[in-house]
């Protein structure tokens, strides 16, 4: 079994950004910018952000923090984007999710320009993603499959099982891993809450991706014998242990599933860290595009 290193993968993919960011600024370019909106205060959601601008720091990027009370109506939420579109410093525009019930998350993806959607999320990105266009992929499957590429995984003809239908996780994976590509080319089922042999789909699987949000969900007794598992859950669980009153939990019996596997990924360390490497390589891109009509 090999693990699956988010960390030591998400460093070459920074290192490498970080070295072209350093090259602009020597040509006395501007760096590649960020800018995130969060509304109110939720402790993941700050984590997240948190995160997502320090990442930027590292790699060069220029980011701006937009901050907007929980109590924030839905017009100056989408104000506030249509601000951000129109500046010609800023390449990249992300909200983070969830948004407080009464703005409509769908209104708020819309609103942002397709041009700086480095989020993958807007209809325009996402259709050309189904067509197998050059556009922003969601950060999450893109750095699954930045994963997939940097381990050399063999994907062509095997069966991939995804857990998880969301439009930013498991959907745009299952289209990514069923398109044609070195990295790809599997025959994919997508499995969801409705799906009612489960467990009987996982055991066939070659690589199977966990996206539904249950803690310890893929048991041992669902996974084949070196198969790969990508798991990308993410949920806080109460520990007294940890300083946070927290630890982070994936969707996979770590413990159990590993010493079946081929190959598998941790959490953390994981899909989470490939997430924010994937969020600045879109960024990056965006800003080659809008500045220079091209992207590497
Ligand atoms: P989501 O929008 O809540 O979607 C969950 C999906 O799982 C739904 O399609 C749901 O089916 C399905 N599901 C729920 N229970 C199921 C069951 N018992 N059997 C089969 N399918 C089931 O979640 P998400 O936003 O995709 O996130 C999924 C997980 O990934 C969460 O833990 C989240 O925190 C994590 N995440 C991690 C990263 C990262 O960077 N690592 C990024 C994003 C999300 P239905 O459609 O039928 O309801």
């Amino acid at each position: 079994m090999e693990l699956l290193d988010g960390k030591k993968v998400s460093k070459s993919v920074k290192d490498a950004l970080k070295l072209e960011t350093a090259r602009l600024r020597s040509l006395q370019l501007r760096a590649p910018h960020l800018a995130a909106i969060l509304i109110g205060h939720d402790g993941a959601s700050e984590t997240y952000v948190a995160s997502k601008i320090k990442n930027c720091e590292e790699t060069g990027f220029l980011s701006s923090l937009i901050r907007l009370p929980v109590e924030v109506s839905e017009k100056e939420v989408l104000d506030t984007i249509g601000q951000l579109n129109k500046r010609d410093d800023i390449d990249g525009i992300l909200v983070q999710l969830p948004l407080p019930v009464h703005v409509s998350e769908q209104q708020v993806i819309n609103s942002i320009d397709p041009a700086k959607d480095v989020d993958g999320f807007h209809p325009v990105s996402t259709g050309k993603m189904v067509q197998g266009m050059p556009t922003f992929i969601p950060a999450t499957p893109y750095g699954i499959m930045l994963m997939l590429e940097y381990y050399g995984i063999p994907t062509i003809g095997k069966h991939a099982v995804v857990i998880g239908r969301s439009n930013i996780v498991g959907r745009p994976i299952s289209i990514l891993l069923s398109q044609q590509g070195t990295y790809a080319n599997c025959t994919v089922t997508l499995c969801h809450s409705r799906t009612t042999n489960l467990k009987e789909i996982c055991s066939g699987a070659d690589i199977i991706v966990a996206a539904l949000g249950k803690p310890g969900f893929l048991t041992a007794d669902m996974v084949k014998e070196n198969a790969v598992v990508i798991d990308v859950g993410i949920t806080r669980v109460a520990d007294d242990s940890k300083k946070s009153g927290f630890a982070l939990k994936g969707d996979v019996d770590f413990i159990r599933v590993a010493p079946k596997c081929s190959y598998i990924t941790p959490v953390p360390g994981g899909v989470g860290l490939m997430t924010i490497a994937a969020l600045l390589k879109n960024t990056f891109n965006a800003y080659l595009l809008r500045t220079q009509g091209d992207t590497n």
